[in-house]
């Protein structure tokens, strides 16, 4: 009988870096808003113009697509993103500017392009694709693919890994909010959440980019935790960087709000950013 003789490959392995683009960095309406005249809305400056919070992480020629709102089809067109070369998706809440935008999926464009996977909670799904006529009729056709994420499991399509974990922010018929964990601990992404659990300083413990919830700057309102009030936690969590995105039109400009972090060396997304991780 031969001896069984077992070869461990060890050796240098190449990591692919992720580069994260902000689609977009605004809350539900994003600024400016129609009809409004506060500062925010009134600036001129480029990165006081946002879109509805959204991210395209690219790695390779694929992209992932982390929330589809009313702004999807402008911020596809504006990045320069090829549908066919989006591998996978995730509806972090059923918000509807977090999701409308799958519309954009609808017939007349999908003979040419291929299916979306959109990953979310099964909640969020039923909501949509079972509740609204026009949703399920992209869901019965093959246009879009809705698949169940399964709880604190990582997911993996071909080239990015992640798992969910659920965050406090939305009321309860509407489902869960899902924050994500990409690549062991690389990006965490928690778009909107009403506080941080003792579950989520878990989950940020130990990130080396977190994006969190930026909407308000001093008080929380409508179920979003205050930047002023997040930074003392965040402070005693070891996070390397950490942007935070969302911000509403009331709360000053981009140049307001990053000399308001500066301090504590945090900075606020804006439409158009682009990282590596
Ligand atoms: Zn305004
Ligand atoms: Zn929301």
């Amino acid at each position: 009988m031969m001896p069984r003789v077992r070869i461990t490959l060890r050796g240098p392995f190449i990591v692919i870096s992720m580069q994260i683009i902000t689609i977009g960095s605004g809350s539900d309406a994003g600024t400016p808003r129609i009809g409004c005249k506060c500062a925010g809305c009134r600036s001129r400056k480029p990165k006081d113009n946002r879109l509805r919070a959204a991210l395209a992480l690219k790695k390779k020629d694929e992209h992932f697509i982390i929330d589809i709102g009313p702004d999807f089809r402008q911020q596809v067109m504006r990045y320069g993103i090829d549908y066919n070369n989006i591998e996978a998706s995730v509806m972090t809440h059923a918000h509807n500017d977090h999701c409308i935008g799958l519309w954009e999926r609808s017939a007349l464009t999908m003979k040419q392009v291929r299916a979306l996977t959109v990953y979310s909670h099964p909640q969020i799904l039923d909501y949509y694709f079972n509740q609204n006529s026009s949703f399920y009729y992209l869901k019965s056709s093959g246009f879009v693919v809705p698949k169940e994420r399964e709880p604190n499991k990582k997911i993996k399509t071909k080239n990015f890994s992640f798992h969910t974990f659920e965050v406090p922010h939305t009321p309860s018929f509407l489902g869960p909010t899902l924050g994500l964990s990409f690549e062991n601990k690389k990006f965490v992404y928690i778009v909107e959440a009403s506080k941080i659990t003792e579950a989520m300083k878990e989950e940020i413990n130990g990130t080396h980019t977190l994006f969190m919830n930026g909407t308000f700057l001093k008080e929380n309102l409508f179920s979003h935790i205050s930047i002023k009030n997040s930074i003392p936690i965040l402070n005693n969590l070891d996070v390397k960087k950490i942007y935070f995105i969302g911000l509403n039109h009331t709360e000053g400009t981009q140049e307001q709000v990053e000399k308001y972090l500066k301090p504590y060396g945090y900075k606020l997304a804006y439409d158009g950013m682009k990282i590596k991780v």
